[in-house]
């Protein structure tokens, strides 16, 4: 098996024990983040990262269909500058859902 086939199958466990980093890039809008698979699997559950993409949105433009996810690994004493976008909460929004009683 090769690695990039293996690592099509990966979880984002997986990436987060191999300390690399989940770059989301949006051919929509072009934006690039950067997140670490820890938060990804805080906010999503542990997931094989093959389907990755319908399961996240751009923050952007809401869009997920133009989400382009790969995984790499910062090289030590690499002082490439990155800022990575880290799980500050996950936010539960209240909701009401209402029903019709008939009276009578
Ligand atoms: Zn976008």
């Amino acid at each position: 098996m090769s690695r990039s086939r293996y690592h099509k199958s990966a979880t984002l466990a997986q990436y987060r024990d191999w300390r690399q980093i989940a770059t989301v890039s949006c051919n929509l809008c072009r934006g690039k983040r950067h997140y670490l698979p820890a938060d990804l699997i805080e906010l999503l559950g542990d997931m094989e990262t093959e389907h990755l993409e319908r399961r996240m949105r751009c923050e952007a433009c809401d869009r997920n269909d133009y989400l382009h996810v790969r995984f790499w690994s910062p090289i030590a004493g690499d002082d490439y500058p990155i800022t990575i976008r880290r799980l500050e909460r996950v936010e539960t929004i209240r909701r009401p859902v209402w029903r019709d009683e008939r009276r009578g």
